[in-house]
């Protein structure tokens, strides 16, 4: 199999703000049933930290001001290389 891939893992502690882009958390709001929304591509995590029982998100009604807060549980990220053995070429 000339295809293979490797991956890796980024601790991601250092980071300030961590957008995630195309993570949206959403849930209903417990008082009017309204669906909520939490886009982590817009809303950053800020320092997150694998491991942490203490990191959460917030959310908040749009329709009855109510806010929540959600527990979440944050790893770290895993890159992933592709790559074609056949591809492969002698540098001159
Ligand atoms: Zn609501």
């Amino acid at each position: 199999m000339a295809k293979q891939q490797v991956t890796g893992t980024v601790p991601i502690t250092r980071i300030k703000r961590c957008y995630l882009d195309g993570a949206v958390v959403k849930a209903e709001c417990r008082k009017c049933g309204a669906m909520m929304s939490n886009d982590l591509g817009c809303n950053y995590l800020s320092y997150p930290d694998p491991g942490n029982p203490d990191e959460s998100i917030y959310l908040s009604c749009d329709e009855c001001d109510a806010g929540y807060e959600l527990p979440i549980a944050v790893s770290n990220a895993v890159i992933t290389v592709a790559f074609d053995l056949d591809k492969m070429v002698e540098e001159l």
